[in-house]
Parts: structure tokens; C-alpha cells; sequence
């Protein structure tokens, strides 16, 4: 998933499918934001547009 979205980013598409907060480890997406990604553990959960932009 990660990999498939940092190439998208790469290809200069913009997904409609953005979510507003992002894992900065696994790059997973999320609609909410959560204490710690629940895929990888990490806690270094951002908004999507402090990364993106
Ligand atoms: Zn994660």
C-alpha cells in the first residue's frame, strides 16, 4: 500500500482518495487520526497536507 502510494505521489497524480492524516513510516492513509498507526505501531501520525505540501 505504502509503495503504491509514494508512486502515485511520484507520478504527479493527485488521488482523490487522499486521506488527511498519514503514517510517516508506512505511509498509511487514515480519516481519522490515531494515537499510533495501527498497521506498523508507530506514533508519528501527520496531516497529509504537512507532508504533501
Ligand atoms: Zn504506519
Amino acid at each position: 500500500m505504502g509503495v503504491l502510494d509514494r508512486a502515485k505521489r511520484a507520478s504527479g497524480l493527485s488521488s482523490p482518495e487522499t486521506l488527511p492524516y498519514m503514517c510517516l513510516k508506512c505511509e498509511t492513509q487514515f480519516d481519522v487520526q490515531y494515537h499510533a498507526c495501527p498497521v506498523c505501531g508507530t506514533y508519528d501520525i501527520r496531516r497529509s497536507k504537512w507532508v504533501t505540501e
